[in-house]
């Protein structure tokens, strides 16, 4: 297993709501997950557990079998890598030295970046289709193409393992298709992809496995088409969905009745 959560237990506070009870999940190479699950349910909580950001109150997580309590952020990093939500920094790095930030953790702390580093940066941002953006400021782009910088970045990194946290947030509609597309381009090269998603229809079009996080923080984990249906749909977003086969786009889509 790539990424795997054992048994995982989490509050912020001591009394505080139970975030996360008892929640398991593994990921292989080139397996995508979609985590589905009302606002404020604890899906970014349960990715900054992942990501060794945050700390289980029990529970382990592991990642190529290693326990993270035993590993240093340097390890984890040379596994994983976090896609967060899409933000504006407030310093205007061309695109090219955003990107190359990704290299950090392998480049030595008294190092500088190597020639090496510099290529391999032209090599992704040539792959995700932004070579031409390269000495733009990052600020200056658009949210679309902020999104596949920051997929750049985290590439750069050289994981196995990739986290998005709803990455379609903020995009326009057909920088979500991109976006998702992007996604299971990356599982198929062989990384493992775990997202956060709003949107059904995106766990579906992703397929895969597909998570369920309740608010009472328990996860259910299956095979998307068997997870999603109409009564959990109902039971998440607490509103009546339709789940319709439509032939053309050979999939499910989920339809909210007319207001
Ligand atoms: P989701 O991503 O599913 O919308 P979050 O993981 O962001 O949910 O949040 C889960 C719950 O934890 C929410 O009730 C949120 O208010 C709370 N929460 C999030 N971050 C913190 C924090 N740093 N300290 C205390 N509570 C937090």
């Amino acid at each position: 297993m790539i990424v795997e959560a054992k048994n995982i237990n989490f509050a912020y506070t001591k009394n505080g709501r139970q975030i996360l009870n008892d929640v398991s999940l593994s990921l292989k190479e080139g397996e995508v997950m979609s985590i589905l699950g009302p606002n404020g349910a604890g899906k970014s909580t349960l990715l900054n557990l992942i990501a060794t950001l945050l700390t289980p109150d029990s529970g382990e997580i592991l990642l190529c079998g290693k326990d993270t309590k035993k590993m240093k952020p340097k390890e984890v990093a040379s596994i994983l890598s976090y896609v967060p939500q899409t933000h504006t920094p407030a310093f205007s790095y061309t695109v090219f030295n955003f990107v190359l930030m990704g290299r950090a953790p392998k480049v030595g702390m008294f190092e500088k970046p190597k020639a090496e580093d510099f290529k391999l940066v032209e090599q992704v941002l040539e792959e995700v289709g932004i070579a031409k953006l390269a000495d733009k400021p990052y600020t200056e782009i658009s949210g679309g193409e902020r999104q596949q910088a920051t997929i750049a970045r985290a590439l750069v990194q050289e994981p196995k393992a990739i986290l998005f946290d709803e990455p379609t947030a903020h995009l326009d509609f057909g920088n979500q298709i991109k976006t998702l597309r992007t996604i299971k381009h990356l599982s198929e090269k062989g990384y493992a992809v775990i997202m956060t998603t709003h949107n059904p229809d995106h766990a579906i079009m992703l397929g895969g496995t597909t998570a369920i996080l309740d608010k009472k923080g328990k996860l259910t984990v299956g095979p998307a088409e068997e997870i999603i249906t109409e009564s959990t749909l109902k039971s998440v977003y607490d509103t009546k969905l339709k789940l319709s086969y439509f032939d053309e786009a050979g999939r499910l889509v989920c339809i909210p009745p007319n207001l």
